[in-house]
């Protein structure tokens, strides 16, 4: 990708719907996880530039965009929704360049920012409160209100859908918004600010201040000017951001990945079950806070699942983004640290199978071939551990109650999945299992803009996506009055 390709300013941030340097004029390079190489710089912003960006959202709130009905700031939603489409390709090949996804990969995440638009579009005027009956002489009533500016701490491994589901909820309540993106994947959060403006979003509602966790992001966590936090990324961070947010006692929605289980019984299709078991674990390169991580397989098929998924595999390719094999590479010399440490600490002994690397790779490229590990003990690291990569462990199992405590037996529940015919397993275990979302013989629901997310446990609180999400980024204000 050329610097061309960016149509929009990337150097800068977005504040008051206009693109101005950070007030120190500093700026950090952008590299492409494929290559190695500088794509471009993004701005550094500093706490001074926050400040300026929520002074700006607080304007927008108390001007122009706090007053828009809501039917129109669903239609501004929804002509954002429309602005995406036309820009489906340059998104894809920007976020593939930026993130080290493939292109299939990056499309889909840029259709997965205008379906949340067009939904929270046309949603923002269907919240409604409710009438409660109370005492003689009384009518009361319930009010949806914005929380006022919201911030949004996003990671680098979905920009795009992570920012649909935040970003686009909150502007549907009404909230003005302050998006600090992740250091390591900006491009496609100063996209969307470009194309906000272009919508005709009035100026200040969304706001975008791009620049380290340490400083932009500490600083945003901490403002005072701040009503509501939305926060995806590690544990250690979600738990820096909630203890900032306690501080000025707002609420905050913290979504911090997991271990998600899929628990194969030995009755359960396994054709149907298969391309779900892989994909689930190496989308993304693994990189995916609801990547399934753990196969637990009942024993009657154990031997059947390790075989069909160490086949499928042998026949997956890593390289380049842009080149659209099965799996890119990781965002980062750091992920990849990270991610082989788990990989050296194993037993090499119990690896069933490990992904190609494509011929010629460049070298500066973070390339990591995927490994499936059989025969895990539940307790072992690669059971228990979010490790954020490629690796996936297969867990054997005798019976019901033994799936259920392995598959609850980790700090996080993001997301859960069960395969079986037997449809009285399928409730019981959608009830026993600790997980946000539960997947009956699937897995992921093919993306569910709709459906509500979000964890338990370590993997944290608050639910977004959906309409559910509407009911988080707004307070509820109840209205009594005495009329006699
Ligand atoms: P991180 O939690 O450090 O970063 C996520 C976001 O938080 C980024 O925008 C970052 O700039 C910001 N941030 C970092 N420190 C901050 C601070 N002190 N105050 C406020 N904001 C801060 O995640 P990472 O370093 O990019 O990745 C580390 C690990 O986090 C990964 O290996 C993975 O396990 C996990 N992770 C999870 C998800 C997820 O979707 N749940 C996403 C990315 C990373």
């Amino acid at each position: 990708m050329t610097q061309n390709a960016l149509w929009y300013e990337t150097e800068k941030c977005f504040i008051a719907g206009t693109w101005r340097p950070t007030l120190a004029n500093e700026t950090l390079a952008v590299e492409n996880p494929s290559t190695g190489e500088e794509i471009c710089r993004i701005a550094r912003g500093r706490g001074a530039d926050i400040n300026a960006a929520v002074a700006a959202a607080q304007a927008a709130r108390d001007g122009d965009w706090g007053a828009l009905p809501a039917f129109e700031r669903g239609r501004l939603l929804s002509n954002m929704g429309r602005i995406v489409l036309e820009h489906v390709d340059a998104l894809a090949t920007i976020e593939a360049a930026d993130v080290g996804k493939p292109l299939k990969q990056a499309r889909a995440d840029a259709l997965a920012l205008a379906r949340y638009l067009e939904f929270y579009g046309g949603a923002a005027d269907k919240v409604m409160g409710e009438t409660i009956p109370y005492l003689d002489g009384y009518t009361v009533y319930t009010l949806r209100e914005p929380h006022g500016v919201t911030g949004h701490i996003v990671p680098w491994n979905y920009p795009m859908q992570i920012i649909g589901r935040s970003v686009g909820a909150a502007l549907a309540m009404g909230n003005a918004c302050v998006l600090k993106p992740a250091e390591e994947a900006c491009l496609t959060a100063l996209a969307f600010a470009e194309m906000a403006s272009e919508a005709g979003l009035p100026a200040g509602a969304i706001n975008v201040v791009p620049g380290l966790g340490e400083e932009a992001g500490a600083t945003l966590s901490a403002h005072p000017g701040i009503q509501h936090l939305s926060f995806t990324g590690s544990v250690a961070t979600g738990q820096m951001i909630q203890s900032a947010a306690a501080q000025n006692v707002i609420p905050v929605t913290l979504e911090l990945g997991g271990k998600s289980p899929q628990v194969v019984f030995d009755d359960a299709d396994l054709d149907a079950a298969l391309p779900f078991l892989v994909n689930a674990g190496i989308q993304n390169a693994g990189q995916t806070c609801s990547a399934s991580s753990r196969i637990l397989v009942q024993r009657g098929a154990y031997q059947k699942v390790c075989e069909m998924m160490a086949e499928r595999y042998r026949s997956l390719i890593v390289g380049p983004a842009l080149a659209d094999h099965d799996i890119g590479p990781l965002i980062s010399a750091r992920q990849k640290e990270i991610v082989s440490g788990f990989v050296n600490a194993a037993d090499p002994a119990r690896i069933l199978a490990r992904a190609k690397l494509a011929d010629d790779l460049p070298t500066g490229g973070h390339y990591f071939a995927p490994v499936l590990y059989g025969g895990v003990d539940p307790d072992d690291p690669l059971a228990q551990a979010e490790i954020f990569g490629p690796v996936q462990a297969i867990i054997p199992f005798e019976t019901e109650a033994e799936a259920i405590a392995i598959a609850n037996g980790t700090a996080y529940g993001l997301v859960a999945s069960v395969w079986s015919r037997d449809g009285g397993r399928q409730m019981r275990l959608a009830r026993a299992l600790h997980a946000g979302q539960i997947f009956l013989n699937n897995y992921g629901a093919g993306g569910g803009v709709e459906l509500p997310f979000g964890g338990v446990g370590k993997s944290g609180h608050g639910r977004e996506k959906g309409f559910e999400a509407l009911y988080g980024f707004s307070v509820l204000k109840t209205v009594a009055a005495r009329h006699g």
